[in-house]
């Protein structure tokens, strides 16, 4: 992939609407809804429709400009940059924080696949759980999983 910063990604062609998806996905340091880049649009003093702004993304996740993140039980597909170095995430069941993971477990694991000569061109991985505010178990927690 070309790295896309200042430039524009080859093989795309290049819209103003396009111009503004990348602008903030490049901007954005935790992978971002298609609803969430519509508003930043609008606040931006834009317009966008969420249909749109669908279409380009799912055009950049082709190009391999952008990459999808699935979240578990989400109706939502969250999409970031693709970076060289990627990230996964932990999302909290409760309030639906993305906590970043600074590791990946896949650079330490050799994965033993039937057929030998598959390629892999990536890995999805999510961790999935309760934030430190939320925790039920935890002091921090706003309510308490202790009623008769
Ligand atoms: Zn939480
Ligand atoms: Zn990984």
């Amino acid at each position: 992939m070309e790295e896309a910063r200042g430039g524009w990604p080859e093989g795309i062609k290049r819209t103003k609407q396009r111009r503004s998806v990348l602008d903030i996905l490049e901007r954005s340091e935790n992978p971002l809804g298609a609803a969430d880049i519509c508003s930043m649009i609008e606040r931006g003093g834009g317009t966008a429709w969420l249909s749109t702004v669908y279409r380009i993304l799912e055009l950049f996740v082709k190009k391999g400009v952008a990459v999808k993140t699935s979240v578990m039980n989400s109706e939502m597909a969250l999409y970031e940059l693709n970076r060289f170095k990627h990230k996964h995430y932990a999302v909290c069941m409760s309030c639906r924080r993305i906590i970043p993971m600074d590791n990946c477990p896949m650079e330490s694991f050799i994965p033993v696949l039937e057929d030998a000569n598959f390629r892999m061109l990536g890995h999805n991985l999510e961790i999935f759980g309760y934030c430190g505010d939320c925790d039920p178990l935890s002091g921090r927690a706003i309510f308490r999983g202790d009623a008769k």
